[in-house]
């Protein structure tokens, strides 16, 4: 994880570059650090926590010049504190470097490089590029950028680095290889440098995704070139963004979680927009067109992702079985590459990243390509490398996603597998006309229903205030409902930091039942559908053992109603479709309860969006 920031032209670095930083912090916020090239030299300000930290520790007139770097981290090597904060510097303080990602042979590299006379000052894995770019620059009497080059010759990992050197002061030299770099070219002769577009955005609508193994120099008099790690010059491509500056601000919402939970009637549209053609009775997802006679023919799909994506899968695997007669199995992505999985060339991997940018989803999808299978990306990052890397794909269009637990996304990537199932369904002819037809209508209907749904917020409100203080929480639900039931607890863990578990409602009396006092508060998604009679039957087992029971019915539910101590109504609709709608109480629930509790919830501790680290 952590956020990257750069600038290079004719203006002030500085609010750049803490702009920046503030709108990367979603990345990471353990310490921030920004080192800008001046007339007093290379000056270097870090420290533990946030970047409203380090703009108070360096006070309100910033630094001087026009060349700079920063970094918010989440670190992976050595505590959050001053010292493991980027930059990290040479001895002399003439090269400073900011790095997202993990040096894997850092151990071996430090070691060559204290025998060679090099004192460490951080514990991070970091620290050791910097050095090693001084002894190229020593040894080998090269350049900045072919220094930078030679060192990452030696290293084993993933990096996006960008590096500053008082020697050369009006460059910056960038690298990457698996973790995001964007590049941002201004309309003043200015360039702009950061882990993704949202820093770049009110500058400017140019940018160049760096590649994998790209290095990139940045001068002021020369502009922008692009080389590869073997030296050979490249043409950068120009793109345009598309992202609008309004939707990265929270718009009156104390937070962006709730700005974000508020959007869902509008994200979930935007994710069907131009696909649900109900006239013309048919979904069209132009991403994956080519590749629908794979998906007609494929033997198996599994789904690869990792924390609400894995669930928003698991919501997947229903769809696709039920109405495209598909087995699926959906796997964590970082358990899926370290096994030796059977694969198939006749395989559909769908993989699911709200950043694109997940590491251990990206090394899943290396795998699954290398043994010939067909990958297609589940997206919300326009430009992200999942969406490069895959075959094809659906960008979700949730829009920029800042609150660190995902909502908006959840709901968009359940739209787009239901929206991938039906078409394949459909064409496959597994699923009728009318049921066709009439799921369509359904679908159309959520965002008019999630709509109803978030009006429920007062009651929420009052729930919360009443379970707020709870040790622990369980969560049910069967069916198409079990994963929601997994997403209600992951919300409410990593918001509030209560325990909480989610399980098939079913499962409960193999073990979960023994927790259960007056004590524990039980979220049961108990809505009208196939199972209903049966999670009612689970309702009343919680009862009977004193458990307090917070159940999401479906309006007009008048039998749980009766047992259950609170419950939220949702409108009616088909099972498949119920996740859309069941998951907006329980992501409103942990947001309550979260505010209520005094935690930070865009920015929960230990934790971090875009999880580039694997
Ligand atoms: N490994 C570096 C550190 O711990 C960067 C971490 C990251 O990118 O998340 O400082």
């Amino acid at each position: 994880m952590c956020g990257i920031v750069g600038y290079v032209g004719p203006k002030e670095a500085w609010p750049i570059l803490i702009s920046g930083l503030k709108r990367l912090e979603y990345r990471g916020y353990d310490s921030a650090g920004v080192a800008i090239m001046g007339d007093k030299g290379l000056q270097v300000s870090k420290c533990k926590g946030r970047v409203a930290d380090l703009e108070a520790h360096v006070g309100k007139k910033g630094l001087k010049g026009t060349v700079g770097i920063g970094h918010t981290r989440w670190a992976t090597h050595g505590e959050p504190n001053d010292v493991n904060a980027h930059p990290h510097t040479s001895a002399n303080g003439e090269l400073a470097l900011i790095h997202n990602g993990i040096i894997e042979n850092y151990a071996t590299l430090k070691e060559e490089l204290i025998k060679r006379g090099y004192v460490f000052r951080s514990e991070t894995d970091t620290e050791v590029l910097v050095h090693l770019i001084d002894d190229i620059q020593r040894t080998e009497g090269t350049d900045l950028a072919e220094s930078v080059r030679l060192a990452l010759l030696n290293v084993v990992g993933a990096y996006a680095i960008v590096v500053v050197d008082a020697k050369s002061p009006d460059m910056l030299v960038a690298a990457r290889k698996s973790s995001p770099l964007v590049i941002g070219i201004g309309n003043d002769g200015d360039h702009f440098l950061a882990s993704d577009a949202t820093p770049i955005v009110e500058h400017t609508r140019n940018v160049v995704y760096m590649e994998d193994g790209e290095i990139a120099i940045i001068e002021k008099e020369k502009g922008l070139r692009v080389r590869n790690i073997k030296n050979q010059e490249l043409r950068p491509s120009v793109q345009a963004l598309e992202i609008q500056l309004e939707t990265l601000e929270k718009g009156g919402y104390d937070h962006f979680m709730l700005k974000e939970i508020n959007e869902q009637p509008r994200s979930i549209r935007d994710s069907m927009r131009g696909r649900l053609n109900i006239a013309g009775s048919e979904v069209v997802l132009g991403g994956i067109k080519d590749y629908e006679q794979k998906f007609v023919n494929a033997k198996r799909i599994l789904v690869v992702g990792c924390g609400t994506s894995w669930h928003a899968g698991m919501v997947g695997e229903y769809l696709f079985e039920e109405f495209a007669r598909i087995p699926v199995e959906v796997e964590y992505a970082s358990e899926f590459r370290y096994r030796d999985p059977v694969i198939n060339e006749d395989d559909i991997v769908i993989a699911i990243s709200q950043s694109g940018e997940t590491a251990d989803t990206l090394a899943a999808i290396e795998l699954a390509k290398s043994r010939g299978a067909t990958i297609i990306g589940i997206c919300n990052v326009v430009g992200s490398s999942i969406a490069r890397i895959t075959h094809a794909g659906s960008y979700t269009h949730a829009g920029p996603e800042i609150g660190v637990a995902s909502t908006k996304a959840f709901t968009a990537q359940v739209t787009l597998l239901t929206l991938m199932a039906l078409m394949i369904g459909h064409r496959k002819g597994t699923i009728d006309g009318a049921r066709f037809q009439q799921l369509l209508l359904e679908l159309d209907a959520i965002p008019a229903k999630v709509e109803r749904v978030l009006k429920t917020e007062a009651q929420i409100k009052y729930i919360a205030e009443i379970y707020k203080d709870a040790r622990n929480a369980l969560y049910l639900g069967r069916g198409y409902c079990f994963p929601v039931a997994l997403e209600g607890a992951l919300k409410l863990k990593e918001i509030s930091y209560i325990h909480a578990e989610g399980y098939p409602a079913a499962e409960m009396k193999h073990g979960p039942i023994a927790l259960i006092d007056e004590e524990m508060p039980v979220f049961v998604i108990a809505t009208q559908g196939a199972s209903y009679e049966k999670v009612v039957s689970n309702i009343q087992e919680v009862k009977a053992r004193k458990g307090k029971v917070i159940a999401i019915v479906t309006e007009g539910d008048t039998v749980v109603k009766a047992i259950a101590d609170h419950t939220i109504e949702i409108p009616a609709s088909p099972d498949a479709l119920v996740p859309l709608l069941a998951v907006v109480p329980l992501q409103l629930i942990s947001y309550h309860i979260a505010v209520m509790r005094g935690c930070n919830v865009d920015q929960p501790r230990n934790l971090a969006k875009s999880v580039t680290v694997e």
